[in-house]
């Protein structure tokens, strides 16, 4: 494939090139078409079917233009993947064989796939198959090119035949809409009149591993589940610190290149990127985006950096612990709220204290963050997280948030005396040298420990899985923050006296929700202790946390932003006990064949020669006591791991026969879990001990600083 870059094009020339933007738009639609179309992406009015012939004849004319053979409606079931299905834009041959190039109106604005395929949590029976995509004009299209060629991809949501959300955007939009409607009652109690749209503004920082593919495909482990289910560790772990912000390895390097390239063509704002703290592991962050389209950009950066690794002879891993012992990945779910006419409403600006509308927007989404502390926590939930949440370098379980030092003054002030008086500031850092420049700090230090952070002017929520799509806790975050500036409108809009309303409600949320602000290190024992002094939640499973989903609260407030209805909330948490079964079950037999068909064979092999080592050292009368004892060894560890593959096919056949979904999953992790735990144990000693050319797989060094 020709590649634009190299022929010394800037990012300029290529940024957006493969985007149906707001420039092709006014390239190809005829104007009044422009214009109303632009009224529907901006939530002005409802898309007009009657344009919808001309809009799909311009996309097409520019995706063929493009070089696309194909379009695809693309959408985010609740596989935790993507999903597409590729028409080619040909029609039926002419008498003449000859063939149009044909994408209609009605290609554009639905798709139906086939729903049954998809998971529903019940909310369909196999045989009530339908369902439809549906255009989402809000998140541009794009071609994307790959192996296949270039396809013309179509933003949609995913319902079913009854109406039901069946994916992530549908939730995220409408989530969306409410955060908006309730900012702006908000917006407009401090006489603002000229806003007409707030935006919940998102950034992923996205982090993920890279390994050499030839290594990968000699290891079942993660080509079935994505993460090592054995691996003793290597000598070098990450204890020198020498990878974060490292000089960037020239083979991963060449790999980042093709990878910005690539979206930066699909519009995608590759920003920074850098080596994140375990070898092997890197970061890449974009710009940040309108959450509908940043959650779908985040999707074609996962999907980018997939397939240029594959490309490259490398995998890219983006399960939350690929290697136990090493830090797991996730991505950083950075939220904030922007108006249209450029307001950052998280913006505390030079002075917090008198900041009165900022100050009663933290005060509710302290509210927000205590009242609803187990949603947001299960809408980071996954099964890669749980090996990840509490352990190294993560954000533990415990829901928390971290202000800084400039706002807990502010707010303590507010508590103490009822009016606050001054903020403090960053001072200058002085660097001692009279060659460096002093340079302004911020007011805040960070807290890489809390999970719900202040970062200037957004908040920085940092659990999320780094396979995780970031909807769900965008949708949490949006709607919990929807709820709790609804209930202090209904109270402000009715007020006599504003201010003294306004006063008194800031500092009532700040008093009855201090609980959840905590700026210690969050990695701590005593911080755990302290939790639960406190009462907050620590949900330390994903399946202990799916359980927040149903509650009565939660139901409450999803039904009332129009957000999920109760069965929408029944078939997710349902849908979620299913995947974590499924996992479980595919990584519970993953390690039986592989302890059965390539390790315990390959040691059997190995106390074989020693054996015959041992025999030829006595026939000649030479000790052979070091020998003998490593067999003794490994031939003990080989019985412990043989017993403990036995335990483990039992266990997991008996959690098959477990129909219901929540009590199969709850069997999953009290026993099949521990059951794996003791079969991995003597395997990785075994490791250690086995010569390496014997062993059957790349070891974890290997894996990590081989490539
Ligand atoms: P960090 O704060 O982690 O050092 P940045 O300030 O560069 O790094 O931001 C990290 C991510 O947050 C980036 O994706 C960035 O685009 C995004 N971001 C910055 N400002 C906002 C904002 N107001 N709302 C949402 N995301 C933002
Ligand atoms: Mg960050």
């Amino acid at each position: 494939m020709e590649n634009r870059w190299e022929n010394n094009q800037s990012i300029m020339d290529i940024f957006g090139t493969n985007v149906f933007n707001d420039k092709a738009m006014r390239q190809y639609l005829p104007k009044s078409i422009y214009y109303e179309l632009r009224k529907t992406i901006e939530g002005r009015k409802e898309l007009d079917p009657a344009i919808a012939d001309v809009v799909a004849a311009a996309i097409k004319k520019w995706a063929i233009e493009k070089g696309a053979t194909h379009y695809t409606h693309w959408f985010q079931p609740l596989t935790g993947f993507t999903a597409e299905k590729h028409d080619s834009f040909i029609t039926p041959p002419k008498e003449d064989g000859s063939v149009l190039m044909e994408f209609s109106g009605k290609d554009l604005i639905k798709g139906e796939p086939d729903a049954s395929s998809f998971p529903s949590g019940g909310l369909r029976a196999t045989f009530e198959a339908r369902g439809y995509t549906t255009w989402d004009c809000t998140s541009p299209a794009f071609v994307r090119e790959d192996a296949a060629g270039a396809i013309l991809c179509i933003p949609t949501a995913f319902c079913s035949f009854t109406g039901e959300a069946l994916d992530q955007k549908t939730p995220l939009l409408r989530s969306m809409e409410a955060v908006q409607e309730q900012a702006l009652r908000v917006l407009r109690l401090f006489g603002n009149t000229t806003a007409t749209k707030v935006i919940p503004s998102i950034g992923a920082e996205q982090e993920y591993f890279l390994i050499d593919r030839q290594k990968y495909l000699q290891r079942k482990d993660l080509i079935y589940t994505g993460r090592t289910l054995f691996g003793a560790m290597p000598p070098k772990g990450q204890e020198l610190d020498d990878h974060y912000f490292g000089t960037i390895r020239q083979r991963i390097a060449g790999y980042m290149r093709r990878v910005n390239e690539e979206l930066w063509k699909m519009g995608v704002p590759a920003k920074t990127q850098h080596n994140e703290v375990a070898p092997a592991q890197h970061e890449l962050a974009p710009i940040y985006a309108e959450a509908n389209v940043a959650a779908d950009h985040n999707q074609i950066m996962m999907q980018t950096l997939k397939r240029v690794a594959s490309q490259q002879g490398l995998v890219c891993l983006l399960h939350e612990k690929p290697f136990a012992g090493v830090n797991g990945s996730g991505k950083h779910n950075n939220w904030s709220l922007t108006t249209d006419d450029g307001q950052n409403l998280l913006d505390p600006g030079r002075r917090p204290h008198e900041n009165r509308q900022f100050l009663l927007i933290l005060a509710c989404i302290l509210k927000a963050v205590d009242t609803h502390a187990d949603l947001l926590r299960e809408s980071a939930a996954n099964v890669g997280n749980d090996h990840r949440l509490g352990a190294h370098e993560a954000p533990p379980a415990i829901i928390s948030v971290f202000l800084g030092e400039q706002l807990d003054d502010v707010l303590q002030q507010l508590l103490r005396t009822g009016n606050a008086t001054h903020s403090s500031r960053g001072g200058t850092l002085h660097t001692g040298v009279k060659t460096l420049p002093d340079v302004i700090k911020d007011a805040t230090d960070r807290n890489r420990t809390s999970p719900f952070a202040f970062t200037s002017n957004k908040f920085e929520f940092r659990m999320v899985g780094s396979r995780d799509s970031i909807s769900p806790s965008t949708v949490v975050i949006n709607t919990i923050v929807a709820e709790a500036l609804a209930d202090a409108c209904d109270i402000l809009e009715k007020a006599d006296n504003f201010d003294a309303a306004l006063h008194d409600l800031t500092i009532q949320y700040i008093a009855e929700h201090q609980k959840i602000i905590f700026g210690g290190n969050g990695y701590s024992e005593e911080w755990v202790n302290e939790a639960e002094r406190r009462g907050l939640p620590n949900l330390r499973s994903m399946i202990d946390a799916i359980p927040a989903l149903v509650t009565e609260k939660s139901v409450r407030m999803f039904e009332r932003f129009r957000v999920f209805s109760e069965s929408e909330l029944h078939s997710r948490a349902e849908i979620k006990y299913e995947s974590y079964n499924k996992a479980l079950n595919i990584e519970a037999l993953t390690m039986i064949d592989m302890a059965v068909k390539q390790i315990i064979p390959a040691v059997i092999g190995y106390t074989g020669t020693l054996s015959g080592i041992i025999q030829s050292m006595n026939a000649i009368h030479v000790d052979a006591g070091v020998q003998s004892d490593l067999l003794t060894e490994i031939g003990s560890l080989l019985s412990e791991a043989n017993g403990a593959v036995r335990i483990l096919r039992s266990v997991a056949e008996e959690a098959q026969g477990i129909a219901d979904n929540k009590t199969r999953a709850h069997f999953y992790h009290d026993y099949v879990l521990p059951a794996m735990e003791a079969l991995r144990r003597p395997i990785d000693r075994l490791e250690m001990l086995v010569d390496k050319e014997v062993w059957p797989m790349p070891s974890y060094g290997d894996l990590l600083f081989e490539i």
